[in-house]
């Protein structure tokens, strides 16, 4: 099973996906995870990532574009793969259509998070007291918001266009099991 997932910050992507890589037994890719945890490394790459993302701005294509290449062209991807916050440009969206068209790879299923800027920006700020992440304040939760509607959303519509009937809307502002409930109906019909 292949998945992409589009959505806001906030807006409940990350933990959907988790659920669903579990159920299904395939990898959670979560490109904002692994640069994180590269970032940890503290080395010159670490460093930069940090200057980067702390403000909430895009890490370069140049860096995330092969990063991605290699987690799907792994072992860990033979059996599919949900992609969580890739691609969130246009560059990265033609690049991975290209890749997936060169190493014959077939979506199964795009899903669309959808909630409102009020709803999710509450949602950030309950997370940041929980777990603590830097760049979960208010100023670079703006930032992130406005490239999101900015420079993913668009992406998301062409995406809808290209994969038609692959392409599913959800209401990320219902309760998480009515979420994963919505998403289960669809994926047996995918
Ligand atoms: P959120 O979607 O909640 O903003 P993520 O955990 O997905 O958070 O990403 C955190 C940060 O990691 C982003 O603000 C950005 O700096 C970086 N990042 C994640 N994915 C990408 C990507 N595909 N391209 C560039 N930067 C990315």
């Amino acid at each position: 099973m292949k998945l992409i997932i589009f959505g806001p910050p906030g807006s409940g992507k990350g933990t959907q996906a988790s659920i669903l890589a579990k159920k299904n037994k395939i990898p959670h890719l979560s490109t904002g995870d692994i640069l994180r945890s590269k970032l940890e490394e503290g080395d010159d790459l670490g460093q930069e990532l940090s200057k980067i993302m702390s403000v909430g701005n895009l890490v370069p294509d140049s860096i995330i574009n092969p990063i991605v290449a290699d987690k799907l062209l792994s072992n860990d991807c033979k059996n599919g793969f949900i992609l969580d916050g890739y691609p969130r440009n246009k560059n990265q969206s033609e690049f991975l259509i290209d890749f997936l068209k060169k190493n014959n790879l077939d979506i199964d299923l795009i899903i669309d998070f959808i909630a409102d800027t009020t709803t999710v920006k509450k949602r950030i700020m309950e997370r940041s007291r929980i777990e603590n992440r830097s760049d979960d304040n208010l100023e670079v939760i703006k930032t992130r918001l406005d490239k999101y509607f900015a420079e993913t959303q668009p992406l998301a519509v062409m995406f809808k266009e290209k994969f038609k009937d692959k392409f599913f809307e959800i209401n990320a502002t219902q309760e998480i099991t009515k979420i994963q409930y919505d998403i289960e109906n669809k994926l047996k019909n995918a």
